[in-house]
C-alpha cells in the first residue's frame, strides 16, 4: 500500500538516515565519518546483502539440507542412518600411516609438490590397469584425475551445458548431481527406474523429441536405490545414446562395493564408441578426506576438461593421489576393500533383520546387493517428512525420498545407509525409527 510505503519513509526521514535528492530519488544519508563508531560498525557490508544476483539459483533448497547431513555425525546424541560414507574403522588410518612413515621422505616432490594436471602419472597407470580388470578398455591417456568426482559433474556439466538446455537423470537419482546439474541452470528431464534400472523404454520417446545434452545414470548400486541395471537395458541404453548421439555420465561411486561373487562390469565396459565419460571416487572405497575421484574417457574430452580444470585448482591434492597409488602399488588396495564389502554386507544384514523385527509391516524394504544404502517403502500413505519429523525426537536421522525426486514424488520412500553406523548403533536406530512410525500410525 503506497500510503505505508510513504509513511516507512516519512519515519527513516525523521531519524535522519535517508534524504531525498530532486531527480535522483532518495538516498541512504551520507554519515560525517566518525573513527571510533566506524571501527565498532556491526551492521553488515552492504556488498554481502546482495552477494550474488542468482544466488539461489546457485545454492539450491537442498544444499543445506546437505551440509547438515554431513554434520549430524559430530553431535553424538543422535544416530546418523543418513550419510553414505565409511565408518570411522574402515577409514584406513593404520594403512596409510604406514606408507607415509616409509616412504614420503624419498616422495617429497610427488606428494607435497604441485603435481601434473591431469593428476600423478602412478595413480593414472593402477587406475587404468584396475578398470581394464573390470573389461573397460582405457590406458593412461583416458584418465583425469579429480578432486572429487562432485568436481567431476561439475567440469562436465558446466561443459557440456548451458543455462536452459536439458539433461535426463533416473528418478530418483543422486542428490548432488541434482543440485549441481540445477545451479548450472539445467533443466532437468527425470526417467523413472524399477528394479532393473533406469527405464530405458521410456527414454527413447524423450530423445526422439528433445534434446538433452546428457544421460546420467548410475547404473551399479545406484543412490539411492541400490538397483543394479540389467544387461539388457544397459545395451539399449547405449544404442540409443548412440543413435541420438548423446553422451552419457556414468557415476560408479559404488562399483567395488559388491556383496556377490564378483564385482559387475561398468556401463562402461559394454560401450565399443566412446559414448561413455565415467566417474568414479575413492570417496566410498577408501576415505572421502582424500578428495581423490577420476574421469574416464576418450582422450579428446580428457585432455579438455584437464586445461579446464586447470582454471578452478591447478591440480587435485597431490598427497591423496600419492597415497592411493602407494595402496595399490603395494596391493593394499584390495585386501583393503574386502574387508570394506564383508563389512558392510554384514551391517546391512543386521539393518534388514532390525527393521523385520521392529517395524510394523505393510512396507517394503529394496536390500541392495551392494553399495551403501537401502530404500524402502513406507507402509500405508506415511510420509517421510512426517516419519523425519518424529524421527528427531528419538534421535534418529535418515534421508527422506522426495529429496533425490525431481518430479515431485518420493514422499513415500526413505533412505537408511548402513554403511557409516556402528553395528550396535544400526539396531537402536531402526529401533527407534519403529518407535517413531507406530507413534505417527496411532494418530
Ligand atoms: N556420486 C555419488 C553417487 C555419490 O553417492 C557421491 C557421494 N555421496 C558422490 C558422487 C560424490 O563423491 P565425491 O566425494 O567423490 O565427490
Amino acid at each position: 500500500n503506497r500510503t505505508t510505503v510513504m509513511n516507512a519513509y516519512n519515519d527513516l526521514s525523521s531519524e535522519g538516515l535517508i534524504e531525498g535528492h530532486v531527480g535522483r530519488g532518495t538516498l541512504v544519508k551520507r554519515s560525517s565519518f566518525r573513527p571510533e563508531e566506524d571501527y565498532f560498525d556491526q551492521t553488515t557490508p552492504s556488498w554481502l546483502l546482495g552477494l550474488a544476483a542468482n544466488e539461489s539459483a546457485l545454492i539450491g533448497p537442498d544444499a543445506r539440507v546437505v551440509s547438515e547431513l554431513t554434520s549430524l555425525k559430530e553431535r553424538e546424541e543422535i544416530i546418523s542412518l543418513a550419510q553414505g560414507t565409511p565408518p570411522v574403522d574402515m577409514l584406513p588410518a593404520e594403512l596409510i600411516q604406514s606408507i607415509i612413515a616409509d616412504s614420503l621422505d624419498e616422495a617429497r616432490l610427488s606428494a607435497l609438490g604441485y603435481c601434473p594436471v591431469d593428476g600423478l602419472l602412478s595413480l593414472r597407470r593402477n587406475i587404468a590397469a584396475r578398470m581394464r580388470k573390470r573389461g573397460v578398455r582405457v590406458d593412461v591417456q583416458n584418465i583425469l584425475i579429480l578432486s572429487g568426482s562432485t568436481q567431476g559433474l561439475g567440469l562436465l556439466g558446466r561443459f557440456l551445458l548451458s543455462p536452459g538446455d536439458e539433461v535426463v537423470v533416473e528418478v530418483p537419482t543422486y542428490l548432488g548431481a541434482i543440485q549441481m546439474f540445477r545451479a548450472l541452470g539445467a533443466r532437468i528431464i527425470g526417467i523413472p527406474t524399477d528394479s532393473e534400472g533406469m527405464r530405458v523404454d521410456l527414454l527413447e520417446a524423450i530423445l526422439a523429441r528433445r534434446q538433452p545434452r546428457f544421460i546420467y545414470t548410475l547404473p551399479t548400486f545406484q543412490n539411492p536405490t541400490g538397483v543394479l541395471m540389467s544387461i539388457e537395458r544397459r545395451r539399449r541404453l547405449l544404442q540409443l545414446a548412440k543413435r541420438y548421439q548423446v553422451p552419457i555420465v556414468e557415476d560408479d561411486a559404488y562399483g567395488e562395493i559388491y556383496f556377490g561373487e564378483e564385482s559387475p562390469q561398468p556401463l562402461k565396459a559394454l560401450d565399443n564408441y566412446g559414448n561413455v565419460l565415467y566417474l568414479s571416487t575413492y570417496s566410498k572405497m577408501l576415505a572421502p578426506g582424500l578428495r581423490v575421484a577420476w574421469l574416464a574417457a576418450p582422450e579428446p574430452v580428457i585432455e579438455r576438461m584437464g586445461l579446464y580444470k586447470q582454471t578452478f585448482d591447478l591440480n587435485t591434492n597431490a598427497i591423496g593421489q600419492w597415497i592411493i597409488a602407494e595402496l595399490i602399488r603395494r596391493d593394499l588396495l584390495d585386501e583393503h576393500l574386502q574387508r570394506a564389502r564383508q563389512c558392510y554386507q554384514r551391517k546391512l544384514t543386521l539393518m534388514l533383520d532390525a527393521i523385520e523385527t521392529y517395524w510394523p509391516a505393510g512396507g517394503r524394504v529394496y536390500p541392495p546387493a551392494g553399495g551403501m544404502h537401502l530404500w524402502y517403502r513406507l507402509p500405508q500413505d506415511m510420509r517421510a517428512r512426517h516419519l523425519l519429523r518424529e524421527a528427531a525426537h528419538e534421535r534418529v536421522a535418515f534421508v527422506s525420498g522426495e529429496l533425490f525426486h525431481v518430479d515431485g514424488g518420493g514422499h513415500h520412500y526413505i533412505r537408511l545407509s548402513f554403511a557409516s553406523p556402528e553395528e550396535k548403533h544400526i539396531t537402536e536406530g531402526v529401533r527407534r525409527i519403529g518407535v517413531a512410525m507406530r507413534r505417527l500410525m496411532a494418530r
